[in-house]
């Protein structure tokens, strides 16, 4: 009988236990009780992983002998979907083949513990992989954060994009994309230095960051240029968004050039229930927005919708 989700509030590990033994169940969580992780149950292959998709678990430990969905299938299915991809999977089996060992090896399964269990072994090799994921995790984090400001890069945006993309098209709903640009940057480098062109993209980084839902995904698209993926917002919305961030960056004082201030240009494009483009075409829609506010006197956002209609929210621009 599967246990109800309960609250974890420390931040010790989840390790997600698949096994359809009680017994195993009962005795991993008395004996790795003085182990720092947090252990959740399910008894079968399938809820096993829709747990492992909504827990996202630090570590799975799959039995391999399950009636129905076996842990051959659970652990293909688990490397199949992207969410679950990376989750390192230590397989408990009753059977200690050669063949099991490679089938399981090559599934992509990190360690194979037969039963019945030596205790001590299994804690120590549940610490190993916890080790191998915690380690992943932040090479997997760091590769997609960008050093100066601390935002997603450039590839993460591309792959996300896409996501949000598919997600808009699937649910028919709203998304924009704003893409802003620092204005006459190479001045501020040309008189004031580089490390004070730095501080500006930290600094309006940081303003971004402060603006921006949960949900948004703020990315330093290149040099001083940034791109927001704004998820369920209509432009009209994202345009008051970034007018907001707009503003406080006109009115900023900047320590290194007090008596300079800086200001962006923003080019918005969105729609309101499901794209009407490509998602390529939705980028040029974007960056040609961009650059009307460029040519049009800078310090500005226009946005359009990716339909080609006007908003009615948003004759002003
Ligand atoms: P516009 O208003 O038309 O956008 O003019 P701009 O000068 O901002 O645009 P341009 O593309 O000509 O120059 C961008 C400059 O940004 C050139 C480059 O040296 C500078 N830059 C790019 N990345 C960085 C960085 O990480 N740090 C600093 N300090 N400068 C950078
Ligand atoms: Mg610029
Ligand atoms: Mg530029």
């Amino acid at each position: 009988m599967p246990e109800s989700h309960e609250a974890h509030h420390d931040h010790s590990p989840v390790v997600l236990l698949i096994d359809d033994s009680e017994f195993v169940h009962r005795l991993l969580k008395a004996r790795l009780k003085s182990e720092s992780i947090h252990i959740v149950s399910e008894f079968d292959g399938r809820s096993g992983i829709n747990r492992a998709v909504s827990d996202l678990p630090s570590l799975i430990l799959l039995d391999l002998d399950m009636p129905g969905m076996d842990g051959f299938e659970t652990l293909r299915e688990l490397k199949e979907d992207p969410t679950t991809r990376n989750t390192p999977v230590i397989i408990l089996s009753g059977q200690d083949t050669t063949q099991d060992k490679v089938t399981a090896f090559d599934l992509g399964a990190v360690d194979f513990v037969p039963k019945p269990f030596e205790l001590t072994e299994l804690r120590a090799r549940i610490r190993s992989s916890l080790r191998i994921s915690y380690l992943l995790s932040m090479l997997e984090q760091k590769a997609q954060i960008d050093g100066l400001s601390g935002l997603y890069n450039r590839s993460y945006f591309d792959n996300r994009w896409e996501e949000e993309y598919e997600r808009c098209m699937r649910q028919a709903s709203g998304l924009s994309l704003a893409v802003l640009d620092i204005d006459h940057f190479k001045s501020i480098n040309d008189t004031f230095g580089h490390p004070a062109g730095d501080a500006v993209i930290t600094g309006l980084s940081n303003i971004i960051q402060d603006h921006v839902r949960k949900c948004d995904i703020a990315c330093r698209y290149g040099g001083e240029e940034f791109a927001l993926i704004l998820p369920d917002t209509h432009p009209s919305q994202a345009k008051l968004l970034c007018e907001r961030i707009r503003t406080e960056i006109e009115n900023t004082v900047w320590n290194r050039h007090p008596d300079r201030k800086i200001t962006i240009s923003i080019g918005i494009a969105g729609c309101t229930d499901g794209p009407t483009i490509q998602p390529n075409k939705w980028i040029e829609q974007a960056d040609a927005n961009l650059y009307k506010a460029k040519n049009s006197g800078r310090n500005k956002t226009i946005s359009s919708m990716t339909d080609g209609l006007v908003n009615p929210l948003d004759k002003a621009g």
